[in-house]
């Protein structure tokens, strides 16, 4: 089996997006126009990106207000490079407070010019510590907000606090600062044992790379739910900036066609093609779902649901 979760406890396949915070009024209202067609597809949630360093907080918060408030369940994307203790603490408290009960922990790449290695991690040395933080500053807050009612204890809970997701992120192919398969699992799995309950992966060509990935994972002892993260290439040019960006094999084949195809539509229909048919493989071979990275943009994304059926459009979209 892969990821058994579905398959096992009957859950039905879902699908999630990944948007990132816009860079100006223009893509703001860009994005509103493509956030309705996401949203009327009924997500299992959207996620939002940050910027390692704490460079996009207003914005991210922005877009996840603006899903929350759209009825969708929202993710934080949160990161720690480079922060001290405090600004994490912060930057949780900021967030729960905002009422997102979802997040991506991650560590964040290196600043500009540093390199894997050197001296750039701030406080928190990786997802895993994040991961601890928010659980406990969720459990301090939690008791903070309960009264103290005469004769309970302090702390007690009057009622069920909203469960919390804590995901993280997977390498199939490995991270590029990782030196073995068995250094990416372990890292996994100390996300899991500090209390993540879900992971997404990296972006990958084969489907066979995450099929792989996910009886390995399971083999280690990993338990929690592993969402196959899908990324549409719509464009050699970005082909070649998500390898040198992801550090990904060069997909050939796939380059090839795109290179074949010439014009724009051309090389979207090539992406959408590939991207669908990975989605399916996926799905045949056991995978809960699938995380779509948008760019910010409907079409692609809803073409490869439609394709793999996960998601039929009444009206067709622009
Ligand atoms: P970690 O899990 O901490 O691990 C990083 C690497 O370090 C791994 O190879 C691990 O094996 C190694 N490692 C960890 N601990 C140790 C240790 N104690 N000793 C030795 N090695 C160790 N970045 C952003 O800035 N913003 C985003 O919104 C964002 N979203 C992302 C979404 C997804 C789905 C993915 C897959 C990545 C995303 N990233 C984002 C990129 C991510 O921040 C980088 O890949 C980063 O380099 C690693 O983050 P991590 O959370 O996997 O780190």
């Amino acid at each position: 089996p892969t990821d058994i979760f579905p398959k096992e406890i009957g859950v039905a396949t879902t699908f999630s997006f990944e948007l990132y915070p816009p860079r100006s009024a223009a893509a703001a209202d860009a994005l509103e126009v493509s956030l309705a067609h996401l949203v009327a597809s009924g997500p299992e949630f959207i996620s939002v990106t940050y910027g390692a360093g704490g460079t996009t907080t207003d914005r991210s918060l922005r877009v996840l207000q603006q899903l929350r408030a759209g009825g969708v369940d929202a993710m934080a994307h949160l990161t720690c490079v480079g922060s001290s203790y405090a600004e994490a603490s912060a930057m949780i408290h900021e967030f729960l407070d905002a009422g997102i009960t979802k997040f991506l922990a991650l560590r964040g790449d290196p600043p500009a010019g540093a390199k894997e290695g050197e001296d750039f991690l701030g406080d928190l040395g990786s997802a895993g510590e994040l991961v601890q933080l928010i659980h406990r500053i969720r459990a301090e807050k939690a008791q903070f907000v309960q009264p103290p009612l005469a004769g309970f204890p302090r702390g007690t809970r009057l009622a069920p606090q909203p469960k919390v997701t804590i995901a993280v992120a997977a390498f199939p192919n490995g991270h590029p600062r990782s030196r073995s398969v068995s250094q990416d699992l372990d890292t996994l799995l100390a996300k899991e044992a500090a209390g993540a309950n879900l992971a997404i992966t990296q972006l990958f060509f084969d489907p066979e790379d995450y099929l792989r990935f996910v009886d390995q994972a399971r083999a280690a002892g990993i338990t929690m739910r592993i969402l196959p993260g899908i990324m549409p290439v719509l464009s050699a040019e970005r082909l070649h900036r998500i390898v040198q960006l992801t550090g990904e094999k060069l997909p050939t084949e796939l380059l090839r066609k795109l290179e074949a195809a010439g014009s724009p539509e051309a090389q979207f229909e090539v992406g959408v093609d590939h991207a669908s048919s990975l989605s399916r493989a996926l799905l045949n071979g056991g995978a809960s779902g699938l995380h779509l990275y948008t760019f910010n943009q409907h079409p692609a994304v809803l073409r490869i649901l439609r394709e793999t059926g996960l998601y039929v459009p009444v009206k067709e979209y622009a």
